[in-house]
């Protein structure tokens, strides 16, 4: 094998610096555009990798240039053992950012000890404030242990929390404006997410599809102001983000539908049972779980990520009616 000199760089030239790890395909809600109408069918919990394998992973990742890692699901706070994982990976020398994805429904008690852990960030779904269009949403949500959850991350010190709203016309639209001043209360950042056509639940989720200039043109309104781009506001994520009046608050909007955001790609993602999934649009993916349980050694191992970030595909194929993507549930890749 030749040796690594200068991490991973795929196929365009893009570095890929960012892994996001679904640590359970399980969750307490059942987010409708997430998780389809008739039920999920579950992964055994044997073919999970154990948080030890998930740990020589992500350190296998961080010493070929990974140093940013998000925690996600699924819920990853109903998966037990969590909290041990975090303090595990804190420990890698070269990962310089740990951060997770919740529904917040158990982080009440939890924020501080996964703060002290390690987790420094977190964005959390929160897609109405409206107890009964909440439950509607998630169909077995409750609004009022998420918004303790919220206000756990903030006390607790997670810089920056950030809440997500996939914005549904007809459905929680009418809170654009309402969710803005509730985050610009409590200091977090709000990002605007269009729904996605992924799996079953997220290509219903369609059907209530509002595009993201017409979530500004609202937010302009709501403000009477420009809304100006944030300082570093077009990084390598998916998001552009704004400032709200002279900040610190600042929304963004996600835009799955238009490909902005794949030439500045910098992210795979890692599902519960050890594949690595090279685009959250493509079905292209590689087991890592076979060579671990095969005893491959750390150089082997690195090898076939090599291999697979060697064929990460250009771009999402979001608005090709012939994608394949439709196959795929966000709920076990974490989004
Ligand atoms: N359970 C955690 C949560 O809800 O934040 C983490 C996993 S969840 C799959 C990650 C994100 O994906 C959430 O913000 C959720 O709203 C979003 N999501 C799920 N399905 C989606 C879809 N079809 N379109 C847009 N966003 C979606
Ligand atoms: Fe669960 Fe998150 Fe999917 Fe909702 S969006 S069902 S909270 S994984």
């Amino acid at each position: 094998m030749e040796p690594l000199m200068s991490g991973l760089i795929d196929p365009f030239n893009r570095s890929i610096r960012y892994l996001r790890v679904s640590v359970t395909d399980r969750c307490n809600y059942r987010c409708f555009y997430c998780m389809p109408s008739q039920g999920m069918e579950w992964e055994e919990r044997s073919e999970f990798l154990t948080f030890e394998e998930m740990t020589r992973i992500i350190r296998l990742f961080t010493e070929l240039g990974v140093d940013k890692v998000r925690l996600t699901g699924g819920e990853p706070l109903v998966r037990r053992g969590l909290l041990d994982f975090v303090k595990q990976l804190h420990t890698l020398p070269g990962l310089k950012d740990l951060s997770m994805s919740s529904n917040a429904h158990l982080l009440g008690e939890q924020a501080q000890a996964l703060k002290d852990a390690g987790v420094s960030r977190i964005n959390i779904s929160l897609d109405s404030l409206d107890p009964e269009t909440f439950r509607k949403i998630t169909v077995n949500g409750d609004l009022q242990p998420v918004l303790e959850g919220i206000d756990a991350a903030l006390t607790a010190g997670m810089q920056p929390v950030k809440i997500n709203m996939v914005v549904m016309r007809g459905l929680n639209d009418g809170e654009i404006e309402s969710m803005l001043d509730y985050a610009v209360e409590r200091g977090a950042d709000l990002r605007y997410i269009e729904t996605m056509p992924i799996g079953e639940a997220g290509i219903a989720g369609t059907d209530y599809y509002m595009p993201a200039v017409e979530i500004l043109s609202r937010l302009k309104e709501h403000l009477g102001e420009e809304l100006i781009p944030a300082k570093g506001g077009k990084g390598a994520g998916p998001a552009r983000y704004y400032q709200v009046s002279s900040g610190p608050v600042r929304v963004g909007v996600i835009s799955a539908l238009s490909r902005h955001f794949c030439d500045d790609c910098n992210r795979v993602r890692l599902t519960a049972k050890g594949d690595l999934v090279l685009c959250l649009g493509q079905e292209d993916r590689v087991s890592l779980r076979d060579g671990l349980r095969n005893g491959f050694s750390d150089e082997q191992i690195k090898a076939v990520i090599l291999d697979a970030i060697a064929h990460k595909p250009r771009s999402h194929e979001f608005n090709d009616d012939n994608s394949k993507v439709s196959l795929r549930h966000m709920s076990s890749l974490g989004g």
